[in-house]
């Protein structure tokens, strides 16, 4: 039977690749009558978090995109969160050193750099291969002696072809003078990303895999790795990445890339699968609006075409507007409307912040506004009468943005000390500088604290806001 699966890295926000992606193997999985798999790749453990792993669960369940085996609903090859899988992979490491395939590599990261600067004095234009990393016999058995860090690295081929098969692409012809001595095991004992991922495929009897065209180059690192262990390799199939308007690949930079955002925007979760959908993809009739149930019943992967879609966030509201109208009784919008924002949860959120400022419950709708809306409707005039003015004050909002992005921990005293950070080193006054902030943000400075509303309103609503601004 087809077995499918989605293979994120619980590492910031649920990024709507990953429903794309989770959305095209459903979909292939369905259509054959197989399963679709959620598996949790957390190696990662300094990047990887708890909240974003539930974060990925939720907006996934949220879109309807329901797994048949995972973290959190078992299944018969379980676990399938890698962290918890550790041991396994130690082991198949192990195995492919005792069968020659693979290596112990002691080299420290300044011989690393040595050895690459190297190569490219001498005009070599290839990656480092086990040949250029090798250390006299004696020098290994010192490091061994002294207990020196090592990796486990796996051997490749230092010329010629290779052949990847891909369901979409036909065959592919990569170079192996391109693919490095990829480590398999790190020195803390945690696998890399290509020992884990070919390991649990292969243990849970992964028959497709449908991911990004960004692991192309890592195809013959795990077609190697398939062959070493004797196992057969899944058949591959790179989907397009989705793009920005200039066609570069999807960044937050350029627009908001997490499902919260879309969220919180209020889009509806069947838009946002309809939309996804047409990435690349598109109904035997052209249509252009369609449930995820006649996706799943017209799906045929051949109607993939590779050239990059693009995710036009303009597109996207056209298309959400069709859904708000055309399939919504008042009923049902009213509902929608209390899920999103208008209850009681989210009125107690920004209550402590406005009571104090109300005279008639009428005072409330102008407070809160900031927190219900999306974009504000700001303009060059709504700065007109602030301190900072022309350059100073975009630069103020563009380092200000930086900071944001960076920012990990979306909490009030972290916000706080991030933007008084920037003040400082950009030499202006505190009060100064969060007077744009506030206009980003809330749209007027009589309005809720700005680092309350940006508490409130989240890193993907704050950040897309203040990128508003200065465009
Ligand atoms: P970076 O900017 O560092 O490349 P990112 O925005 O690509 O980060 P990642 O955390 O690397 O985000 O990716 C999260 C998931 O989303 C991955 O599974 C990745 O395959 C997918 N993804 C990221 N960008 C795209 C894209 N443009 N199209 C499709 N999927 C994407
Ligand atoms: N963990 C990888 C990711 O984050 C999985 C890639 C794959 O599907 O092989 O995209």
């Amino acid at each position: 039977t087809v077995r499918t699966r989605i293979a994120p890295s619980p590492t910031g926000d649920p990024h709507v690749g990953t429903a794309y992606i989770a959305l095209f193997n459903l979909c292939f999985a369905r259509k054959h009558g197989g399963q679709f798999v959620l598996r949790i790749e957390d190696t990662d453990q300094t990047r990887s978090t708890p909240e974003s792993e539930q974060a990925i669960f939720d907006s996934l369940r949220w879109m309807g995109l329901e797994w048949d085996e995972g973290p959190d609903v078992g299944g018969e090859y379980g676990p399938y969160r890698q962290s918890e899988r550790k041991g396994m992979y130690a082991e198949y490491a192990e195995q492919l050193i005792e069968k020659g395939h693979a290596f112990r590599c002691y080299r420290t990261s300044e011989e690393l750099d040595a050895l690459r600067a190297g190569l490219k004095e001498q005009g070599y234009n290839r990656a480092l291969k086990p040949y250029d990393l090798e250390l006299p016999k004696d020098e290994v058995a010192k490091r061994e002696a002294a207990n020196a860090p090592y990796v486990i690295r796996m051997k490749v081929p230092m010329e010629g072809k290779v052949d990847i098969e891909d369901m979409l692409r036909g065959t592919m012809e990569l170079d192996w003078a391109l693919v490095d001595a990829q480590i398999l095991l790190k020195s803390d004992g945690m696998p890399t990303y290509h020992l884990a991922n070919v390991v649990d495929d292969y243990l849970m009897k992964i028959t497709h895999v449908l991911r990004g065209e960004e692991w192309i180059n890592s195809a013959p690192k795990h077609k190697l790795l398939y062959e070493y262990f004797g196992w057969d390799m899944p058949q591959l199939c790179h989907l397009p990445l989705l793009r920005n308007p200039d066609k570069s690949k999807l960044s937050k930079r350029k627009n908001p890339t997490s499902i919260l955002y879309y969220q919180r925007m209020g889009y509806l979760p069947e838009a946002l699968v309809n939309y996804l959908g047409r990435m690349g993809w598109s109904m035997p009739d052209e249509s252009e609006k369609f449930t995820l149930q006649q996706m799943l019943d017209h799906f045929d992967i051949q109607r993939v075409s590779l050239g990059g879609p693009i995710f036009d966030v303009e597109k996207l509201s056209w298309l959400n507007g069709l859904w708000i109208r055309e399939d919504l009784s008042h009923e049902q919008l009213a509902e929608r409307l209390h899920d999103w924002a208008l209850n009681k949860d989210n009125l107690l959120k920004i209550l402590p912040h406005a009571q104090q400022r109300m005279e008639t419950l009428s005072d409330f709708a102008p407070l809160a506004a900031f927190f219900a809306s999306g974009m504000l409707p700001i303009n060059a005039d709504s700065f007109a009468s602030l301190k900072l003015q022309d350059d100073d004050l975009v630069q103020a909002l563009q380092f200000a943005l930086w900071k944001l992005e960076a920012l990990r921990n979306w909490e009030r005293d972290d916000i706080f000390a991030a933007m008084k950070a920037v003040a400082d080193s950009l030499d202006i006054k505190v009060k100064d500088f969060f007077a744009p902030l506030f206009i980003a943000i809330a749209g007027t400075t009589a309005s809720v604290s700005v680092i309350d509303s940006m508490t409130l309103l989240g890193p993907d609503m704050s950040r897309a806001r203040v990128r508003y601004a200065i465009d």
